[in-house]
């Protein structure tokens, strides 16, 4: 058979590999050689449906219902309770819009939430409930953003979150990154992102290629919450990226039942320290609807991080925060009063 090729449109291994993410709770527990009638379980989470790569999949332990990385990204019954102070949008997001998908709650930067998509559906996400179709300038035009940055040079770094960023293809990123990188006030473009972590294909020819063709210095946030989160794929796509000139910096969210004991969280900053990743954000929860379960009360955070400094070096600890809505920066814990 003579194969096709010349009426298949191009299309990046990696995002096939998106395509054919998990999207079933049953599926993703047949995998696991997990009972799909175990108790708590969401069978149908509609809102915000279950999305998991399944090389993420292959990082968790077979039979166990409790595995770090399943608990991340299986619907329980728990999103289902109400909770007091638990809210749609708990950090007031919507009203810190200054142009379609541009948030401005800092000095100096601005985060422009590119896209809606996200690889992997995270049950403690704040964003689970937000509007991005209507804030999403991905889908029309960034003109009016663009406008704004241009009209406000104290701006010298964007970040560009989401969703997603990296899950917009190397072509839109390129429009993109094509208009900012004519500001001349702009130094830095940061990604937020946590597809290297969840889909290193991600990090391809393609997309090296585009980070070696920036004017901008390029910082990239991953997110990774447990140490097993990161394998040989991960550790592979961080070395191309540090070549490439990219700081790698990590975020993670403070998750009980998940990284919420010293021994993980220590384990976690060494495994991101050997991959070439330096710690730099914990954050407390987001009080958002459907997340109460995985909450961390602020006491036994702190009292976690006195362990965390105590055995490593100051390099490796990671500043726990927490967003307020209202506040000119993301607020530290301790307190200054506390
Ligand atoms: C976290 C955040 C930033 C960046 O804050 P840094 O302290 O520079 O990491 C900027 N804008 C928004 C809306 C944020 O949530
Ligand atoms: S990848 Fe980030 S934005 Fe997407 S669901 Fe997970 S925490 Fe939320």
């Amino acid at each position: 058979m003579i194969p096709r090729l010349l009426n298949v449109e191009y299309r990046p291994a990696w995002q096939s590999i998106l395509a054919q993410a998990v999207k079933s709770t049953d599926e993703l527990l047949r995998l696991l050689e997990i009972d799909p009638a175990s108790p708590g379980i969401l069978p149908l989470a509609r809102d915000f449906p279950l999305r998991v790569p399944r090389g993420f999949i292959s990082r968790m332990a077979k039979g166990d219902i409790n595995d770090p990385l399943l608990r991340q990204v299986l619907p329980l019954q728990d999103e289902m309770q109400g909770s007091n102070g638990y809210l749609p949008d708990p950090l007031d997001e919507q009203h810190s819009m200054q142009a379609p998908g541009l948030l401005q709650k800092y000095k100096g930067r601005a985060l422009l939430t590119t896209t809606g998509a996200c690889a992997v559906h995270c049950r403690y996400c704040f964003r689970r409930n937000f509007p991005y179709n209507e804030a999403n300038p991905a889908t029309d035009n960034w003109e009016q953003t663009i406008n704004w940055i241009k009209q406000n040079p104290d701006i010298k770094e964007i970040i560009l979150s989401g969703g997603d960023p990296l899950s917009l293809t190397d072509s839109r990123l390129q429009t993109l990154s094509d208009r900012l990188g004519d500001l001349p006030h702009l130094h830095t473009l940061r990604i937020h992102t946590r597809l290297p972590i969840v889909l290193p294909e991600r990090i391809d020819d393609g997309f090296l290629s585009w980070v070696g063709s920036q004017k901008q210095h390029i910082v990239m946030v991953v997110h990774c919450n447990h140490p097993h989160e990161i394998d040989d794929s991960v550790s592979k796509a961080v070395i191309r990226l540090k070549h490439a000139g990219v700081t790698l910096l990590n975020q993670s969210v403070l998750l009980r039942g998940i990284n919420d004991t010293a021994a993980t969280l220590i384990r976690l900053s060494e495994t991101l320290f050997s991959a070439g990743i330096l710690p730099y954000y914990l954050h407390q929860l987001d009080r958002v609807q459907g997340a109460a379960h995985f909450e961390v009360s602020d006491t036994t955070a702190i009292g976690l991080m006195e362990e965390v400094r105590a055995a490593l070096p100051g390099y490796l600890v990671p500043r726990l925060v927490r967003e307020l809505p209202g506040e000119p920066g993301k607020t530290e814990l301790p307190g200054r009063n506390s």
